[in-house]
């Protein structure tokens, strides 16, 4: 699969190269000396081109039928679910991903297309009963345009899909931007997109660096609206600028996840909930748990058997059916992440397991960090206020449920909150203290169903959620049509 190849930006259905002419190289994170590939380094005339295409091509793909234009992504999903372990060793060598989490994220994408394949045949509007005989208000939902799409790296297969797919079904052309690092599978979305039928014009790529033409992607105006999934930080300049230019705008964005563990829960359920929130994909989901914060009877047992389960885990080569945790994504992460356990260290929390930075063979051509537990932290330490987005987990102590609840909302990220407790009671009681914009009970803090909305709240979300009959709402515009089907008219006078 690997090849070294030299891969185009995909712009009104042909593979072009950049108008500077430059290309970037990208490596396989568990063995840096690989490289993946050479992919272009755009600029913004770059996107000014695809953003030219995908408006011509819109004219067209706005009047396909919603139901044709679903036909074409159900193409999608088959033709996915016949490349899906292709597309999930790509996520694992591209950034580094443990195998059997790379085939659930193509799972997801692989749900979104179906679940979003039949919102083609539900483009819904309303009828209002008017107040003048013989007449009827109606809603339609109507595309916006030309939108752009910003993804992150960590989830290179499922978030592009999760926003491409309802763009395209509801009528919009796109421009996507895949992260720097992740472009390969950016490319291999492309070419599914094109063999399911997508018309030339109507999906366009471009690659290269978000802090070049991000701001083209976004101002231009052409473009319609923009969906983005990131940091905070960059989150937060987007939303800022699509509000300047009065453009719909979605931002996903980070997380500081709690698992709260009540005295009266099922520990074991708790621990493995924690660690696969933790550790699974390397901790590097914007739904990772990356806290626990348990009633303090309960804190022993929990102790005990987390660190019994972590040294378990296999640290290994992302492709090995057995790994659990793979090595970083790419070096900034693996510089963070190391960066973080020093913090931790310094701040005065115990490290009461792993941590190490493995540079032995066979680690040492990776970015590989062994898994890190944090006890006796306290809330207002930055490991456990900041996201890390490794794996690397932190575990402070509550009083009660109360406390925990306070120290849960005490970050400035909210994106999902788990409760463990066998008392339903309280369970819900928790629930309606949080101010994270999703709660599980008694089940982990990852995940999220493709017919469900999904996102979060303060500085994990902004604008529309993602998902869901929601994402349709977000990739279209809704007009208010009146129609007066009265015979005689009669003399109504309109305010
Ligand atoms: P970044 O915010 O750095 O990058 C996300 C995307 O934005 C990339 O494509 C990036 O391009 C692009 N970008 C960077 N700068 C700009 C800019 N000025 N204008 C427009 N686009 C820009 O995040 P990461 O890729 O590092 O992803 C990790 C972060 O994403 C974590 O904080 C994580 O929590 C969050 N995340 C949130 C999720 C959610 O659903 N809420 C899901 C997954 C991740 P480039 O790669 O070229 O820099």
């Amino acid at each position: 699969m690997i090849t070294g190849q030299v891969y185009g930006n995909f712009i009104g259905g042909e593979w072009v190269q950049a108008s500077s002419g430059k290309t970037y190289k990208t490596v396989n994170p568990a063995r840096k000396s690989q490289v993946i590939g050479e992919f272009q380094s755009s600029d913004r005339s770059d996107v000014q081109r695809a953003i030219e295409r995908a408006y011509a091509a819109w004219r067209e793909w706005r009047s396909t039928p919603p139901p044709k234009r679903g036909e074409i992504l159900l193409e999608a999903y088959y033709l996915m679910k016949k490349r899906a372990e292709d597309f999930s060793r790509l996520i694992a060598l591209e950034m580094g991903k443990p195998i059997g989490d790379a085939r659930g994220e193509v799972k997801r994408a692989l749900n979104v297309l179906e679940f979003i394949a039949g919102e083609g045949r539900r483009m819904l509007g309303e009828t209002i009963p008017s107040e003048i005989p013989n007449n009827v208000i109606m809603t339609f939902r109507k595309p916006l345009g030309v939108v752009s799409i910003i993804t992150p790296w960590n989830f290179p297969i499922a978030i592009p899909v999760w926003k491409i797919a309802p763009a395209l079904v509801a009528g919009n052309a796109v421009v996507f931007k895949p992260a720097a690092t992740t472009p390969l599978c950016g490319v291999k979305l492309m070419e599914l997109f094109a063999d399911a039928g997508i018309p030339a014009g109507v999906l366009n790529m471009v690659t290269g660096s978000g802090s070049l033409i991000g701001d083209e992607l976004v101002s231009n105006e052409k473009i319609a609206a923009v969906s983005f999934t990131g940091s905070t930080a960059v989150g937060r300049q987007i939303y800022a600028k699509a509000a300047h230019h009065l453009k719909k705008a979605q931002c996903e964005m980070g997380g500081k996840n709690a698992v709260v563990v009540l005295e009266d829960a099922n520990i074991d359920a708790a621990v493995s909930a924690i660690i696969q929130g933790a550790f699974s994909s390397t901790g590097e989901r914007c739904t990772a748990t990356s806290r626990v914060i348990v009633e303090k009877p309960a804190r022993e047992e929990l102790m005990e058997k987390l660190i019994q389960r972590v040294s378990r885990l296999k640290v290994g080569d992302p492709l090995e059916e057995d790994t659990y945790v793979g090595p970083l994504a790419h070096e900034e992460q693996y510089i963070k992440v190391r960066d973080y356990i020093e913090i931790g260290k310094s701040e005065g929390a115990k490290l009461v397991y792993g941590g190490r930075t493995l540079t032995e063979p066979p680690y040492d051509d990776g970015y590989y960090v062994q898994p890190a537990v944090f006890a006796d932290a306290k809330p207002e330490m930055r490991i456990a206020r900041e996201e890390i987005f490794g794996p690397v987990l932190t575990v402070l102590e509550a009083r009660d449920m109360h406390e925990a609840a306070e120290i849960n909302n005490s970050v400035y990220y909210g994106f999902k909150t788990s409760i463990y407790t066998e008392n339903i009671r309280k369970a819900f009681r928790f629930a309606d203290m949080c101010d994270t914009g999703m709660v599980h009970i008694n089940a982990p803090t990852l995940g999220g169903e493709v017919q469900a909305p999904f996102g979060g709240l303060k500085e994990s979300g902004a604008g529309y959620k993602e998902l869901g009959r929601e994402a349709i709402r977000f990739y279209t515009n809704e007009i208010i049509t009146y129609l007066d089907y009265s015979e005689q008219r009669p003399e109504v006078k309109f305010i």
